[in-house]
């Protein structure tokens, strides 16, 4: 019977597992950013395909650092985000819309690879894996910014527009108000 698996054994899987999802990600990315409409957030997911490639270039290193082959192995993971972002991408939507969909998709990415960075950071700290543990801290850092760029884009602006082209010309008379009494009971009535 082979001996039972280790910790560090673990780790090497899940350094495999993220070294396929990044690299899923460097061809989920461009299509992406010519999906968006909005200069700005198209600029967003190419700038984290560079650094992305980036992340790539520095899980090799870290795979060198533990003196293991550079090893992908199949993320489903991410692979279900990103079918997700594509069947958004299919749909139908305004301009707007479609900008606060693709934020959605790549916020659901960044925060499945900072689960996994955060994961890989304490493990290869708690093993002593000083170069390992600097090396993915910095991408942590990186996936950390990226989250934050897109919702500074969502909040900034792309919601607020595509929440008005769903509901245009709203004005402040409460909507609630009960259909029969219209406007003389709601606004000169007498009590
Ligand atoms: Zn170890
Ligand atoms: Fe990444
Ligand atoms: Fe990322």
């Amino acid at each position: 019977m082979a001996e039972a698996g280790t910790l560090h054994d673990a780790f090497i899987d899940e350094l495999r597992d993220t070294y396929d999802a990044e690299k899923q990600l460097t061809k989920a990315l461009p299509k992406l950013a010519k999906a968006s409409s909005n200069p700005k957030l198209r600029q967003a997911f190419e700038s984290h395909l560079q650094e992305t490639q980036g992340q790539i270039a520095r899980l090799e290193k870290v795979f060198a650092s533990l003196d293991e082959k550079v090893r992908g192995k199949r993320c489903d993971g991410i692979a279900g985000i990103i079918e997700e972002g594509k069947s958004i991408m299919e749909e139908d939507f305004d301009e707007t819309t479609m900008d606060a969909c693709l934020i959605a998709a790549g916020q659901r990415a960044e925060h499945y690879e900072m689960a996994a960075y955060g994961t890989l950071v304490a493990w290869a700290q708690a093993m002593g894996h000083t170069e390992a543990a600097k090396l993915l801290q910095q991408t942590l850092d990186e996936e950390k910014a990226a989250d934050k760029k897109l919702s500074g884009l969502a909040e900034g602006g792309i919601n607020q527009s595509a929440a008005d082209a769903a509901h245009p010309e709203e004005e402040d008379e409460p909507e609630a108000a009960p259909t029969g009494a219209k406007k003389g009971a709601a606004k000169g009535g007498r009590r």
